[in-house]
């Protein structure tokens, strides 16, 4: 069982770490997607009305142990005392004299965030011994750990793990809610169910595809993952993202598919661009020709096409459980954002439970001008939400169970 939060007894004028998932999109310090930050409010919120001294901690990018301003937790402290409607205090350092200083300084019911968990290479080592050195230092800080960054919950990292062995730990509000809607997909989903799989993380999603294949009805591939597929199939993709070390590995994954009698859908076109810019040229490939030439040396597939996107709108909308994670384009462009805005579409009408999973997808959604309240739940963990789906453990959760 999850220890939550009302088992944590009396918060009041406790000092509370509350590990968040603030990792937002942030270009030339504007947070362009806040989504994350928004999903955390209703936790911090809960402890500051219980009385607690609130001492946020996340990670941001990947800085590589190293602090690198364009990683900065500073503009988030921002927008959440924007959000809070209360201060924020913004502690320079993670585990240093400002940590500390802030740490101590709380008033009941005052929030203060720590600078980026990831500038200690510690956070994330390999060693546990590093990582334990590391948890310890937080664990300096509070008395008690509130868990409820869902999108680290599949990583052994200090903040998510460690620490949670070392003070009492329980999960918080966005953790339960995610589980909450996570488990209706694992127990006994309304079928058909249909996974739709895009983005560009290749070799982490490609890895999920076996343990879901015995769980689905359908099987959706699109987004930068589909040219690995495709190459398998025999086709030439110019310079599309490919893992070809992962060629014999799909081939596997379709012949069990097939065995499974579970449905692959796949693109029958792809835009195929010059270039890897906004403004590249492109035009329509159908997938008979891409073998061939139109494809060539250089084209990239950077979308599916107008034929895929009807038909990947069409899987969703016959389903009554759909799991979405990954973009089917690179929606940033916006020439290539179509297949995404279809699958999105057809998402938000669905008649049945539809997820989004992932940053980017969840992320893309917003861009493009979706109605978050349309979907039936938009997660803020895109590998902790494919890892849950497989059923493997996830260890930021099993640290919580009694
Ligand atoms: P999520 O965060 O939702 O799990 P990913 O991080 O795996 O998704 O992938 C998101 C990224 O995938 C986006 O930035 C998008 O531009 C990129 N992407 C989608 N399709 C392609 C493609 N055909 N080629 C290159 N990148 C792509
Ligand atoms: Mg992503």
């Amino acid at each position: 069982m999850l220890r939550t939060l009302h088992a944590a007894g009396d918060l009041a004028g406790k000092r509370v770490i509350l590990r968040c998932d603030l990792n937002v999109p942030i270009k030339n310090g504007v947070i362009t997607d806040d989504g994350r930050i928004r999903a955390s409010i209703p936790t911090i919120r809960k402890l500051v009305d219980l009385g607690a001294k609130v001492i946020l901690c996340s990670h941001l990018g990947r800085p590589e142990g190293e602090p690198i301003l364009e990683f900065s937790l500073a503009p988030v402290a921002l927008r959440l005392e924007e959000l809070l409607g209360q201060p924020v205090v913004f502690a320079n350092d993670t585990v240093g004299p400002q940590a500390k200083a802030a740490a101590k300084l709380l008033e009941d019911g005052g929030v203060a965030l720590l600078e980026n968990l990831r500038f200690s290479k510690d956070e994330t080592s390999k060693d546990p011994k590093e990582r334990e050195r590391f948890a310890m230092k937080l664990a300096d800080l509070g008395e008690i750990l509130v868990s409820d960054g869902f999108g680290v919950v599949h990583r052994k990292q200090a903040s998510v793990f460690e620490l949670a062995k070392i003070i009492p730990s329980y999960a918080g509000g966005l953790i339960e809610s995610e589980l909450e809607v996570l488990n209706k997909l694992t127990h006994d989903p309304v079928r058909p169910y249909t996974v739709v799989l895009g983005g560009s993380k290749v070799s982490d999603k490609l890895g999920v595809l076996g343990h879901l294949l015995p769980k689905v009805d359908r099987l959706v591939i699109g987004g930068g993952m589909v040219f690995t597929v495709l190459a398998a199939l025999g086709h030439k993709v110019g310079k599309s993202l490919l893992e070809s070390d992962q060629i014999a590995t799909v081939k596997i994954f379709l012949e069990q598919a097939a065995a499974l009698g579970v449905e692959v859908i796949l693109p029958t076109d792809i835009l195929v661009a010059s270039s890897f810019a906004p403004d590249a040229e492109f035009e329509v490939v159908a997938f008979d020709k891409i073998e061939s030439t139109s494809f060539g040396e250089s084209g990239i597939g950077l979308d599916i096409g107008p034929e895929s996107a009807k038909s990947f709108a069409a899987a969703v909308s016959s389903s009554k459980t759909v799991f979405w994670n990954g973009p089917m384009g690179v929606f940033e462009f916006a020439n290539f954002a179509g297949g995404t805005r279809a699958v999105a579409h057809a998402l938000s009408n669905l008649d049945g439970l539809g997820v989004v999973g992932g940053g980017d997808s969840a992320a893309a959604v917003r861009l493009l001008g979706f109605d978050e309240s349309k979907f039936g739940h938009i997660s803020t963990g895109g590998g902790a939400s494919l890892e849950f789906l497989e059923g493997k453990h996830l260890p930021g959760l099993e640290v919580l169970n009694d």
